[in-house]
């Protein structure tokens, strides 16, 4: 099966789109952050693909940051080893802090980490989708989604990236069609791919 990783801070409600999107009540939401640790697979019937939830990464109350880092330095891994069977990579952030925590990294050494792993993602060729969540707790949603595309170096606007990378949801609404969308463009795109 085609297999699609979810990947994202934790808190940003990976947990909850996973809920809704497989219709399976074990995922951890609303509990200690960063409960997720080992990879979990899923299958999403509708399309064959197998869902794989990869642990939350960033800051998380309680989890030391020797603790945090080896948790990033395994989802690395997990998607090096797995690029050539990942169809696609859903980064998931939160729509109401994205940019904020974006810019406030940006003034470190560092790079953000939704920012990293999305140009790590692009190294390796495999396709990301950019889930923005959380939508409903956000006015200003245009602006919102082209600073984000600005962000991530993806040329605004926004709409230019509907579909395909940037999909704009709010799972505990369930409102993901973007979403789907943006994954069975991918599916079909690979199976194109594959003729
Ligand atoms: P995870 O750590 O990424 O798996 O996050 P969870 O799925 O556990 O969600 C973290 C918190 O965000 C919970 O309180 C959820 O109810 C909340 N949440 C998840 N999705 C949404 C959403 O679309 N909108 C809003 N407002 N809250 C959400």
């Amino acid at each position: 099966d085609a297999e699609v990783v979810f990947v994202g801070r934790s808190n940003v409600g990976k947990s909850t789109l996973m809920r809704e999107l497989t219709g399976h009540s074990g995922f951890n939401t609303g509990k200690k952050p960063g409960v997720t640790r080992k990879p979990n697979h899923f299958d999403w019937a509708a399309e064959s693909f197998m869902f794989t939830d990869l642990p939350g990464f960033g800051f998380m109350s309680g989890v030391e940051e020797g603790r945090r880092e080896q948790i990033k330095t395994n989802i690395v891994h997990y998607i090096e080893d797995n690029a050539d069977s990942i169809l696609a990579a859903v980064l998931v952030v939160d729509g109401k802090s994205v940019i904020d925590i974006i810019d406030r990294h940006t003034n470190d050494e560092e790079i953000p980490h939704d920012v990293e792993m999305f140009y790590f993602l692009e190294e390796l060729d495999v396709p990301a989708i950019v889930a923005v969540n959380k939508m409903d707790k956000v006015d200003d949603r245009d602006e919102r989604l082209n600073d984000l595309c600005d962000r991530l170096g993806l040329f605004p606007p926004w709409e230019q990236w509907e579909g395909e990378v940037v999909a704009p949801i709010s799972a505990k609404r369930g409102s993901i069609e973007p979403l789907k969308e943006a994954l069975r463009f991918h599916f079909h795109e690979a199976k194109r791919d594959d003729l």
